[in-house]
């Protein structure tokens, strides 16, 4: 048998080349085979490597390729977009290697690189949401109940975080949003800011600052990182002509005023 590869799980951030570490350009550019969800893959420039692109929905089995390639010796780079710890493949992989399934896959060298994730590079966009206590949900509800979606909005809102929703929505999953939208409508002020980032850092970028009772569900598609403010988090007037509004939207570091501290 050859000498045993290596597996390293990247993210490539959510958008431009620009918002992907270092490190992963240097794990990528060392790596002879990239496995991954097709689109992730070809945002890689072609060379050298073999690619092993896959459909969307079959996590488990793309480790397990990830986790055969490398005990055959290859160097694989396992690739998710954003960051691949956020609802992405370093969980699978690590599934897969608790399955024990192949008992040499426990003798693989693996590394997980951080990324830029979705709702850092939205938040980023439209000014300081994130900047007091947030949590972070995945409206899809094709790994846990819809009940444990619901219950986890409800408590976020008692609890008064910043919401982050990612799988806000697809064409499986066409009402997901929507209910989510009228649980909180039923237990925030309607004026809370709700920030719809579509395509964050994409050549088709589309930024919507609205409000929860004005919020449509329709305006996000599964590109789309939804982020729904807080009791604290507020507008501000923008300037600055950069084509993305006339508001900032933030959460202040703390709850007391200014001259409290
Ligand atoms: N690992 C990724 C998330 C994968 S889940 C990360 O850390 O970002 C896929 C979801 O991420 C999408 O449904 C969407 O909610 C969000 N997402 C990914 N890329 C995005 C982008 N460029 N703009 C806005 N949302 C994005």
């Amino acid at each position: 048998m050859s000498a045993l590869g290596s597996l390293t799980v990247v993210g490539l951030g959510p958008g431009p080349d620009r918002w992907l570490t270092p490190e992963v350009a240097d794990v990528l550019a060392g790596a002879t085979d990239l496995v991954g969800y097709g689109p992730y893959l070809d945002r890689i420039p072609q060379s050298f490597h073999r690619r092993h692109g896959s459909d969307n929905r079959v996590e488990l089995s793309r480790a397990r390729l990830a986790l055969d390639l490398a005990v055959s010796g290859r160097k694989v780079a396992l690739v998710s977009g954003g960051d691949p710890g956020v609802f992405a493949m370093a969980s699978a992989l690590f599934e897969a290697l608790e399955s024990g399934d192949d008992p040499a896959w426990a003798e693989v060298p693996v590394r997980v690189c951080p990324g830029v994730s979705a709702m850092l590079a939205a938040a980023a966009r439209v000014g300081a949401p994130l900047g007091h206590d947030f949590c972070v949900l995945s409206l899809s509800d094709n790994l846990k109940p819809w009940d444990v979606v619901l219950k986890r909005l409800r408590l976020a809102a008692e609890a008064d975080f910043v919401i982050a929703l990612y799988n806000p929505i697809s064409k499986a999953r066409p009402w997901q949003l929507g209910a989510a939208l009228d649980t909180l409508r039923s237990m925030k002020d309607p004026a809370t800011p709700v920030v719809l980032a579509r395509a964050v850092g994409r050549h088709d970028e589309d930024i919507t600052i609205t409000t929860l009772a004005a919020c449509d569900p329709a305006t996000a598609d599964m590109r789309t990182l939804v982020l729904i403010g807080s009791s604290q988090t507020r507008l501000l007037p923008r300037k600055g002509g950069d084509n993305l509004g006339d508001v900032w939207v933030y959460t202040p570091r703390s709850y007391y005023s200014a001259e409290g501290l």
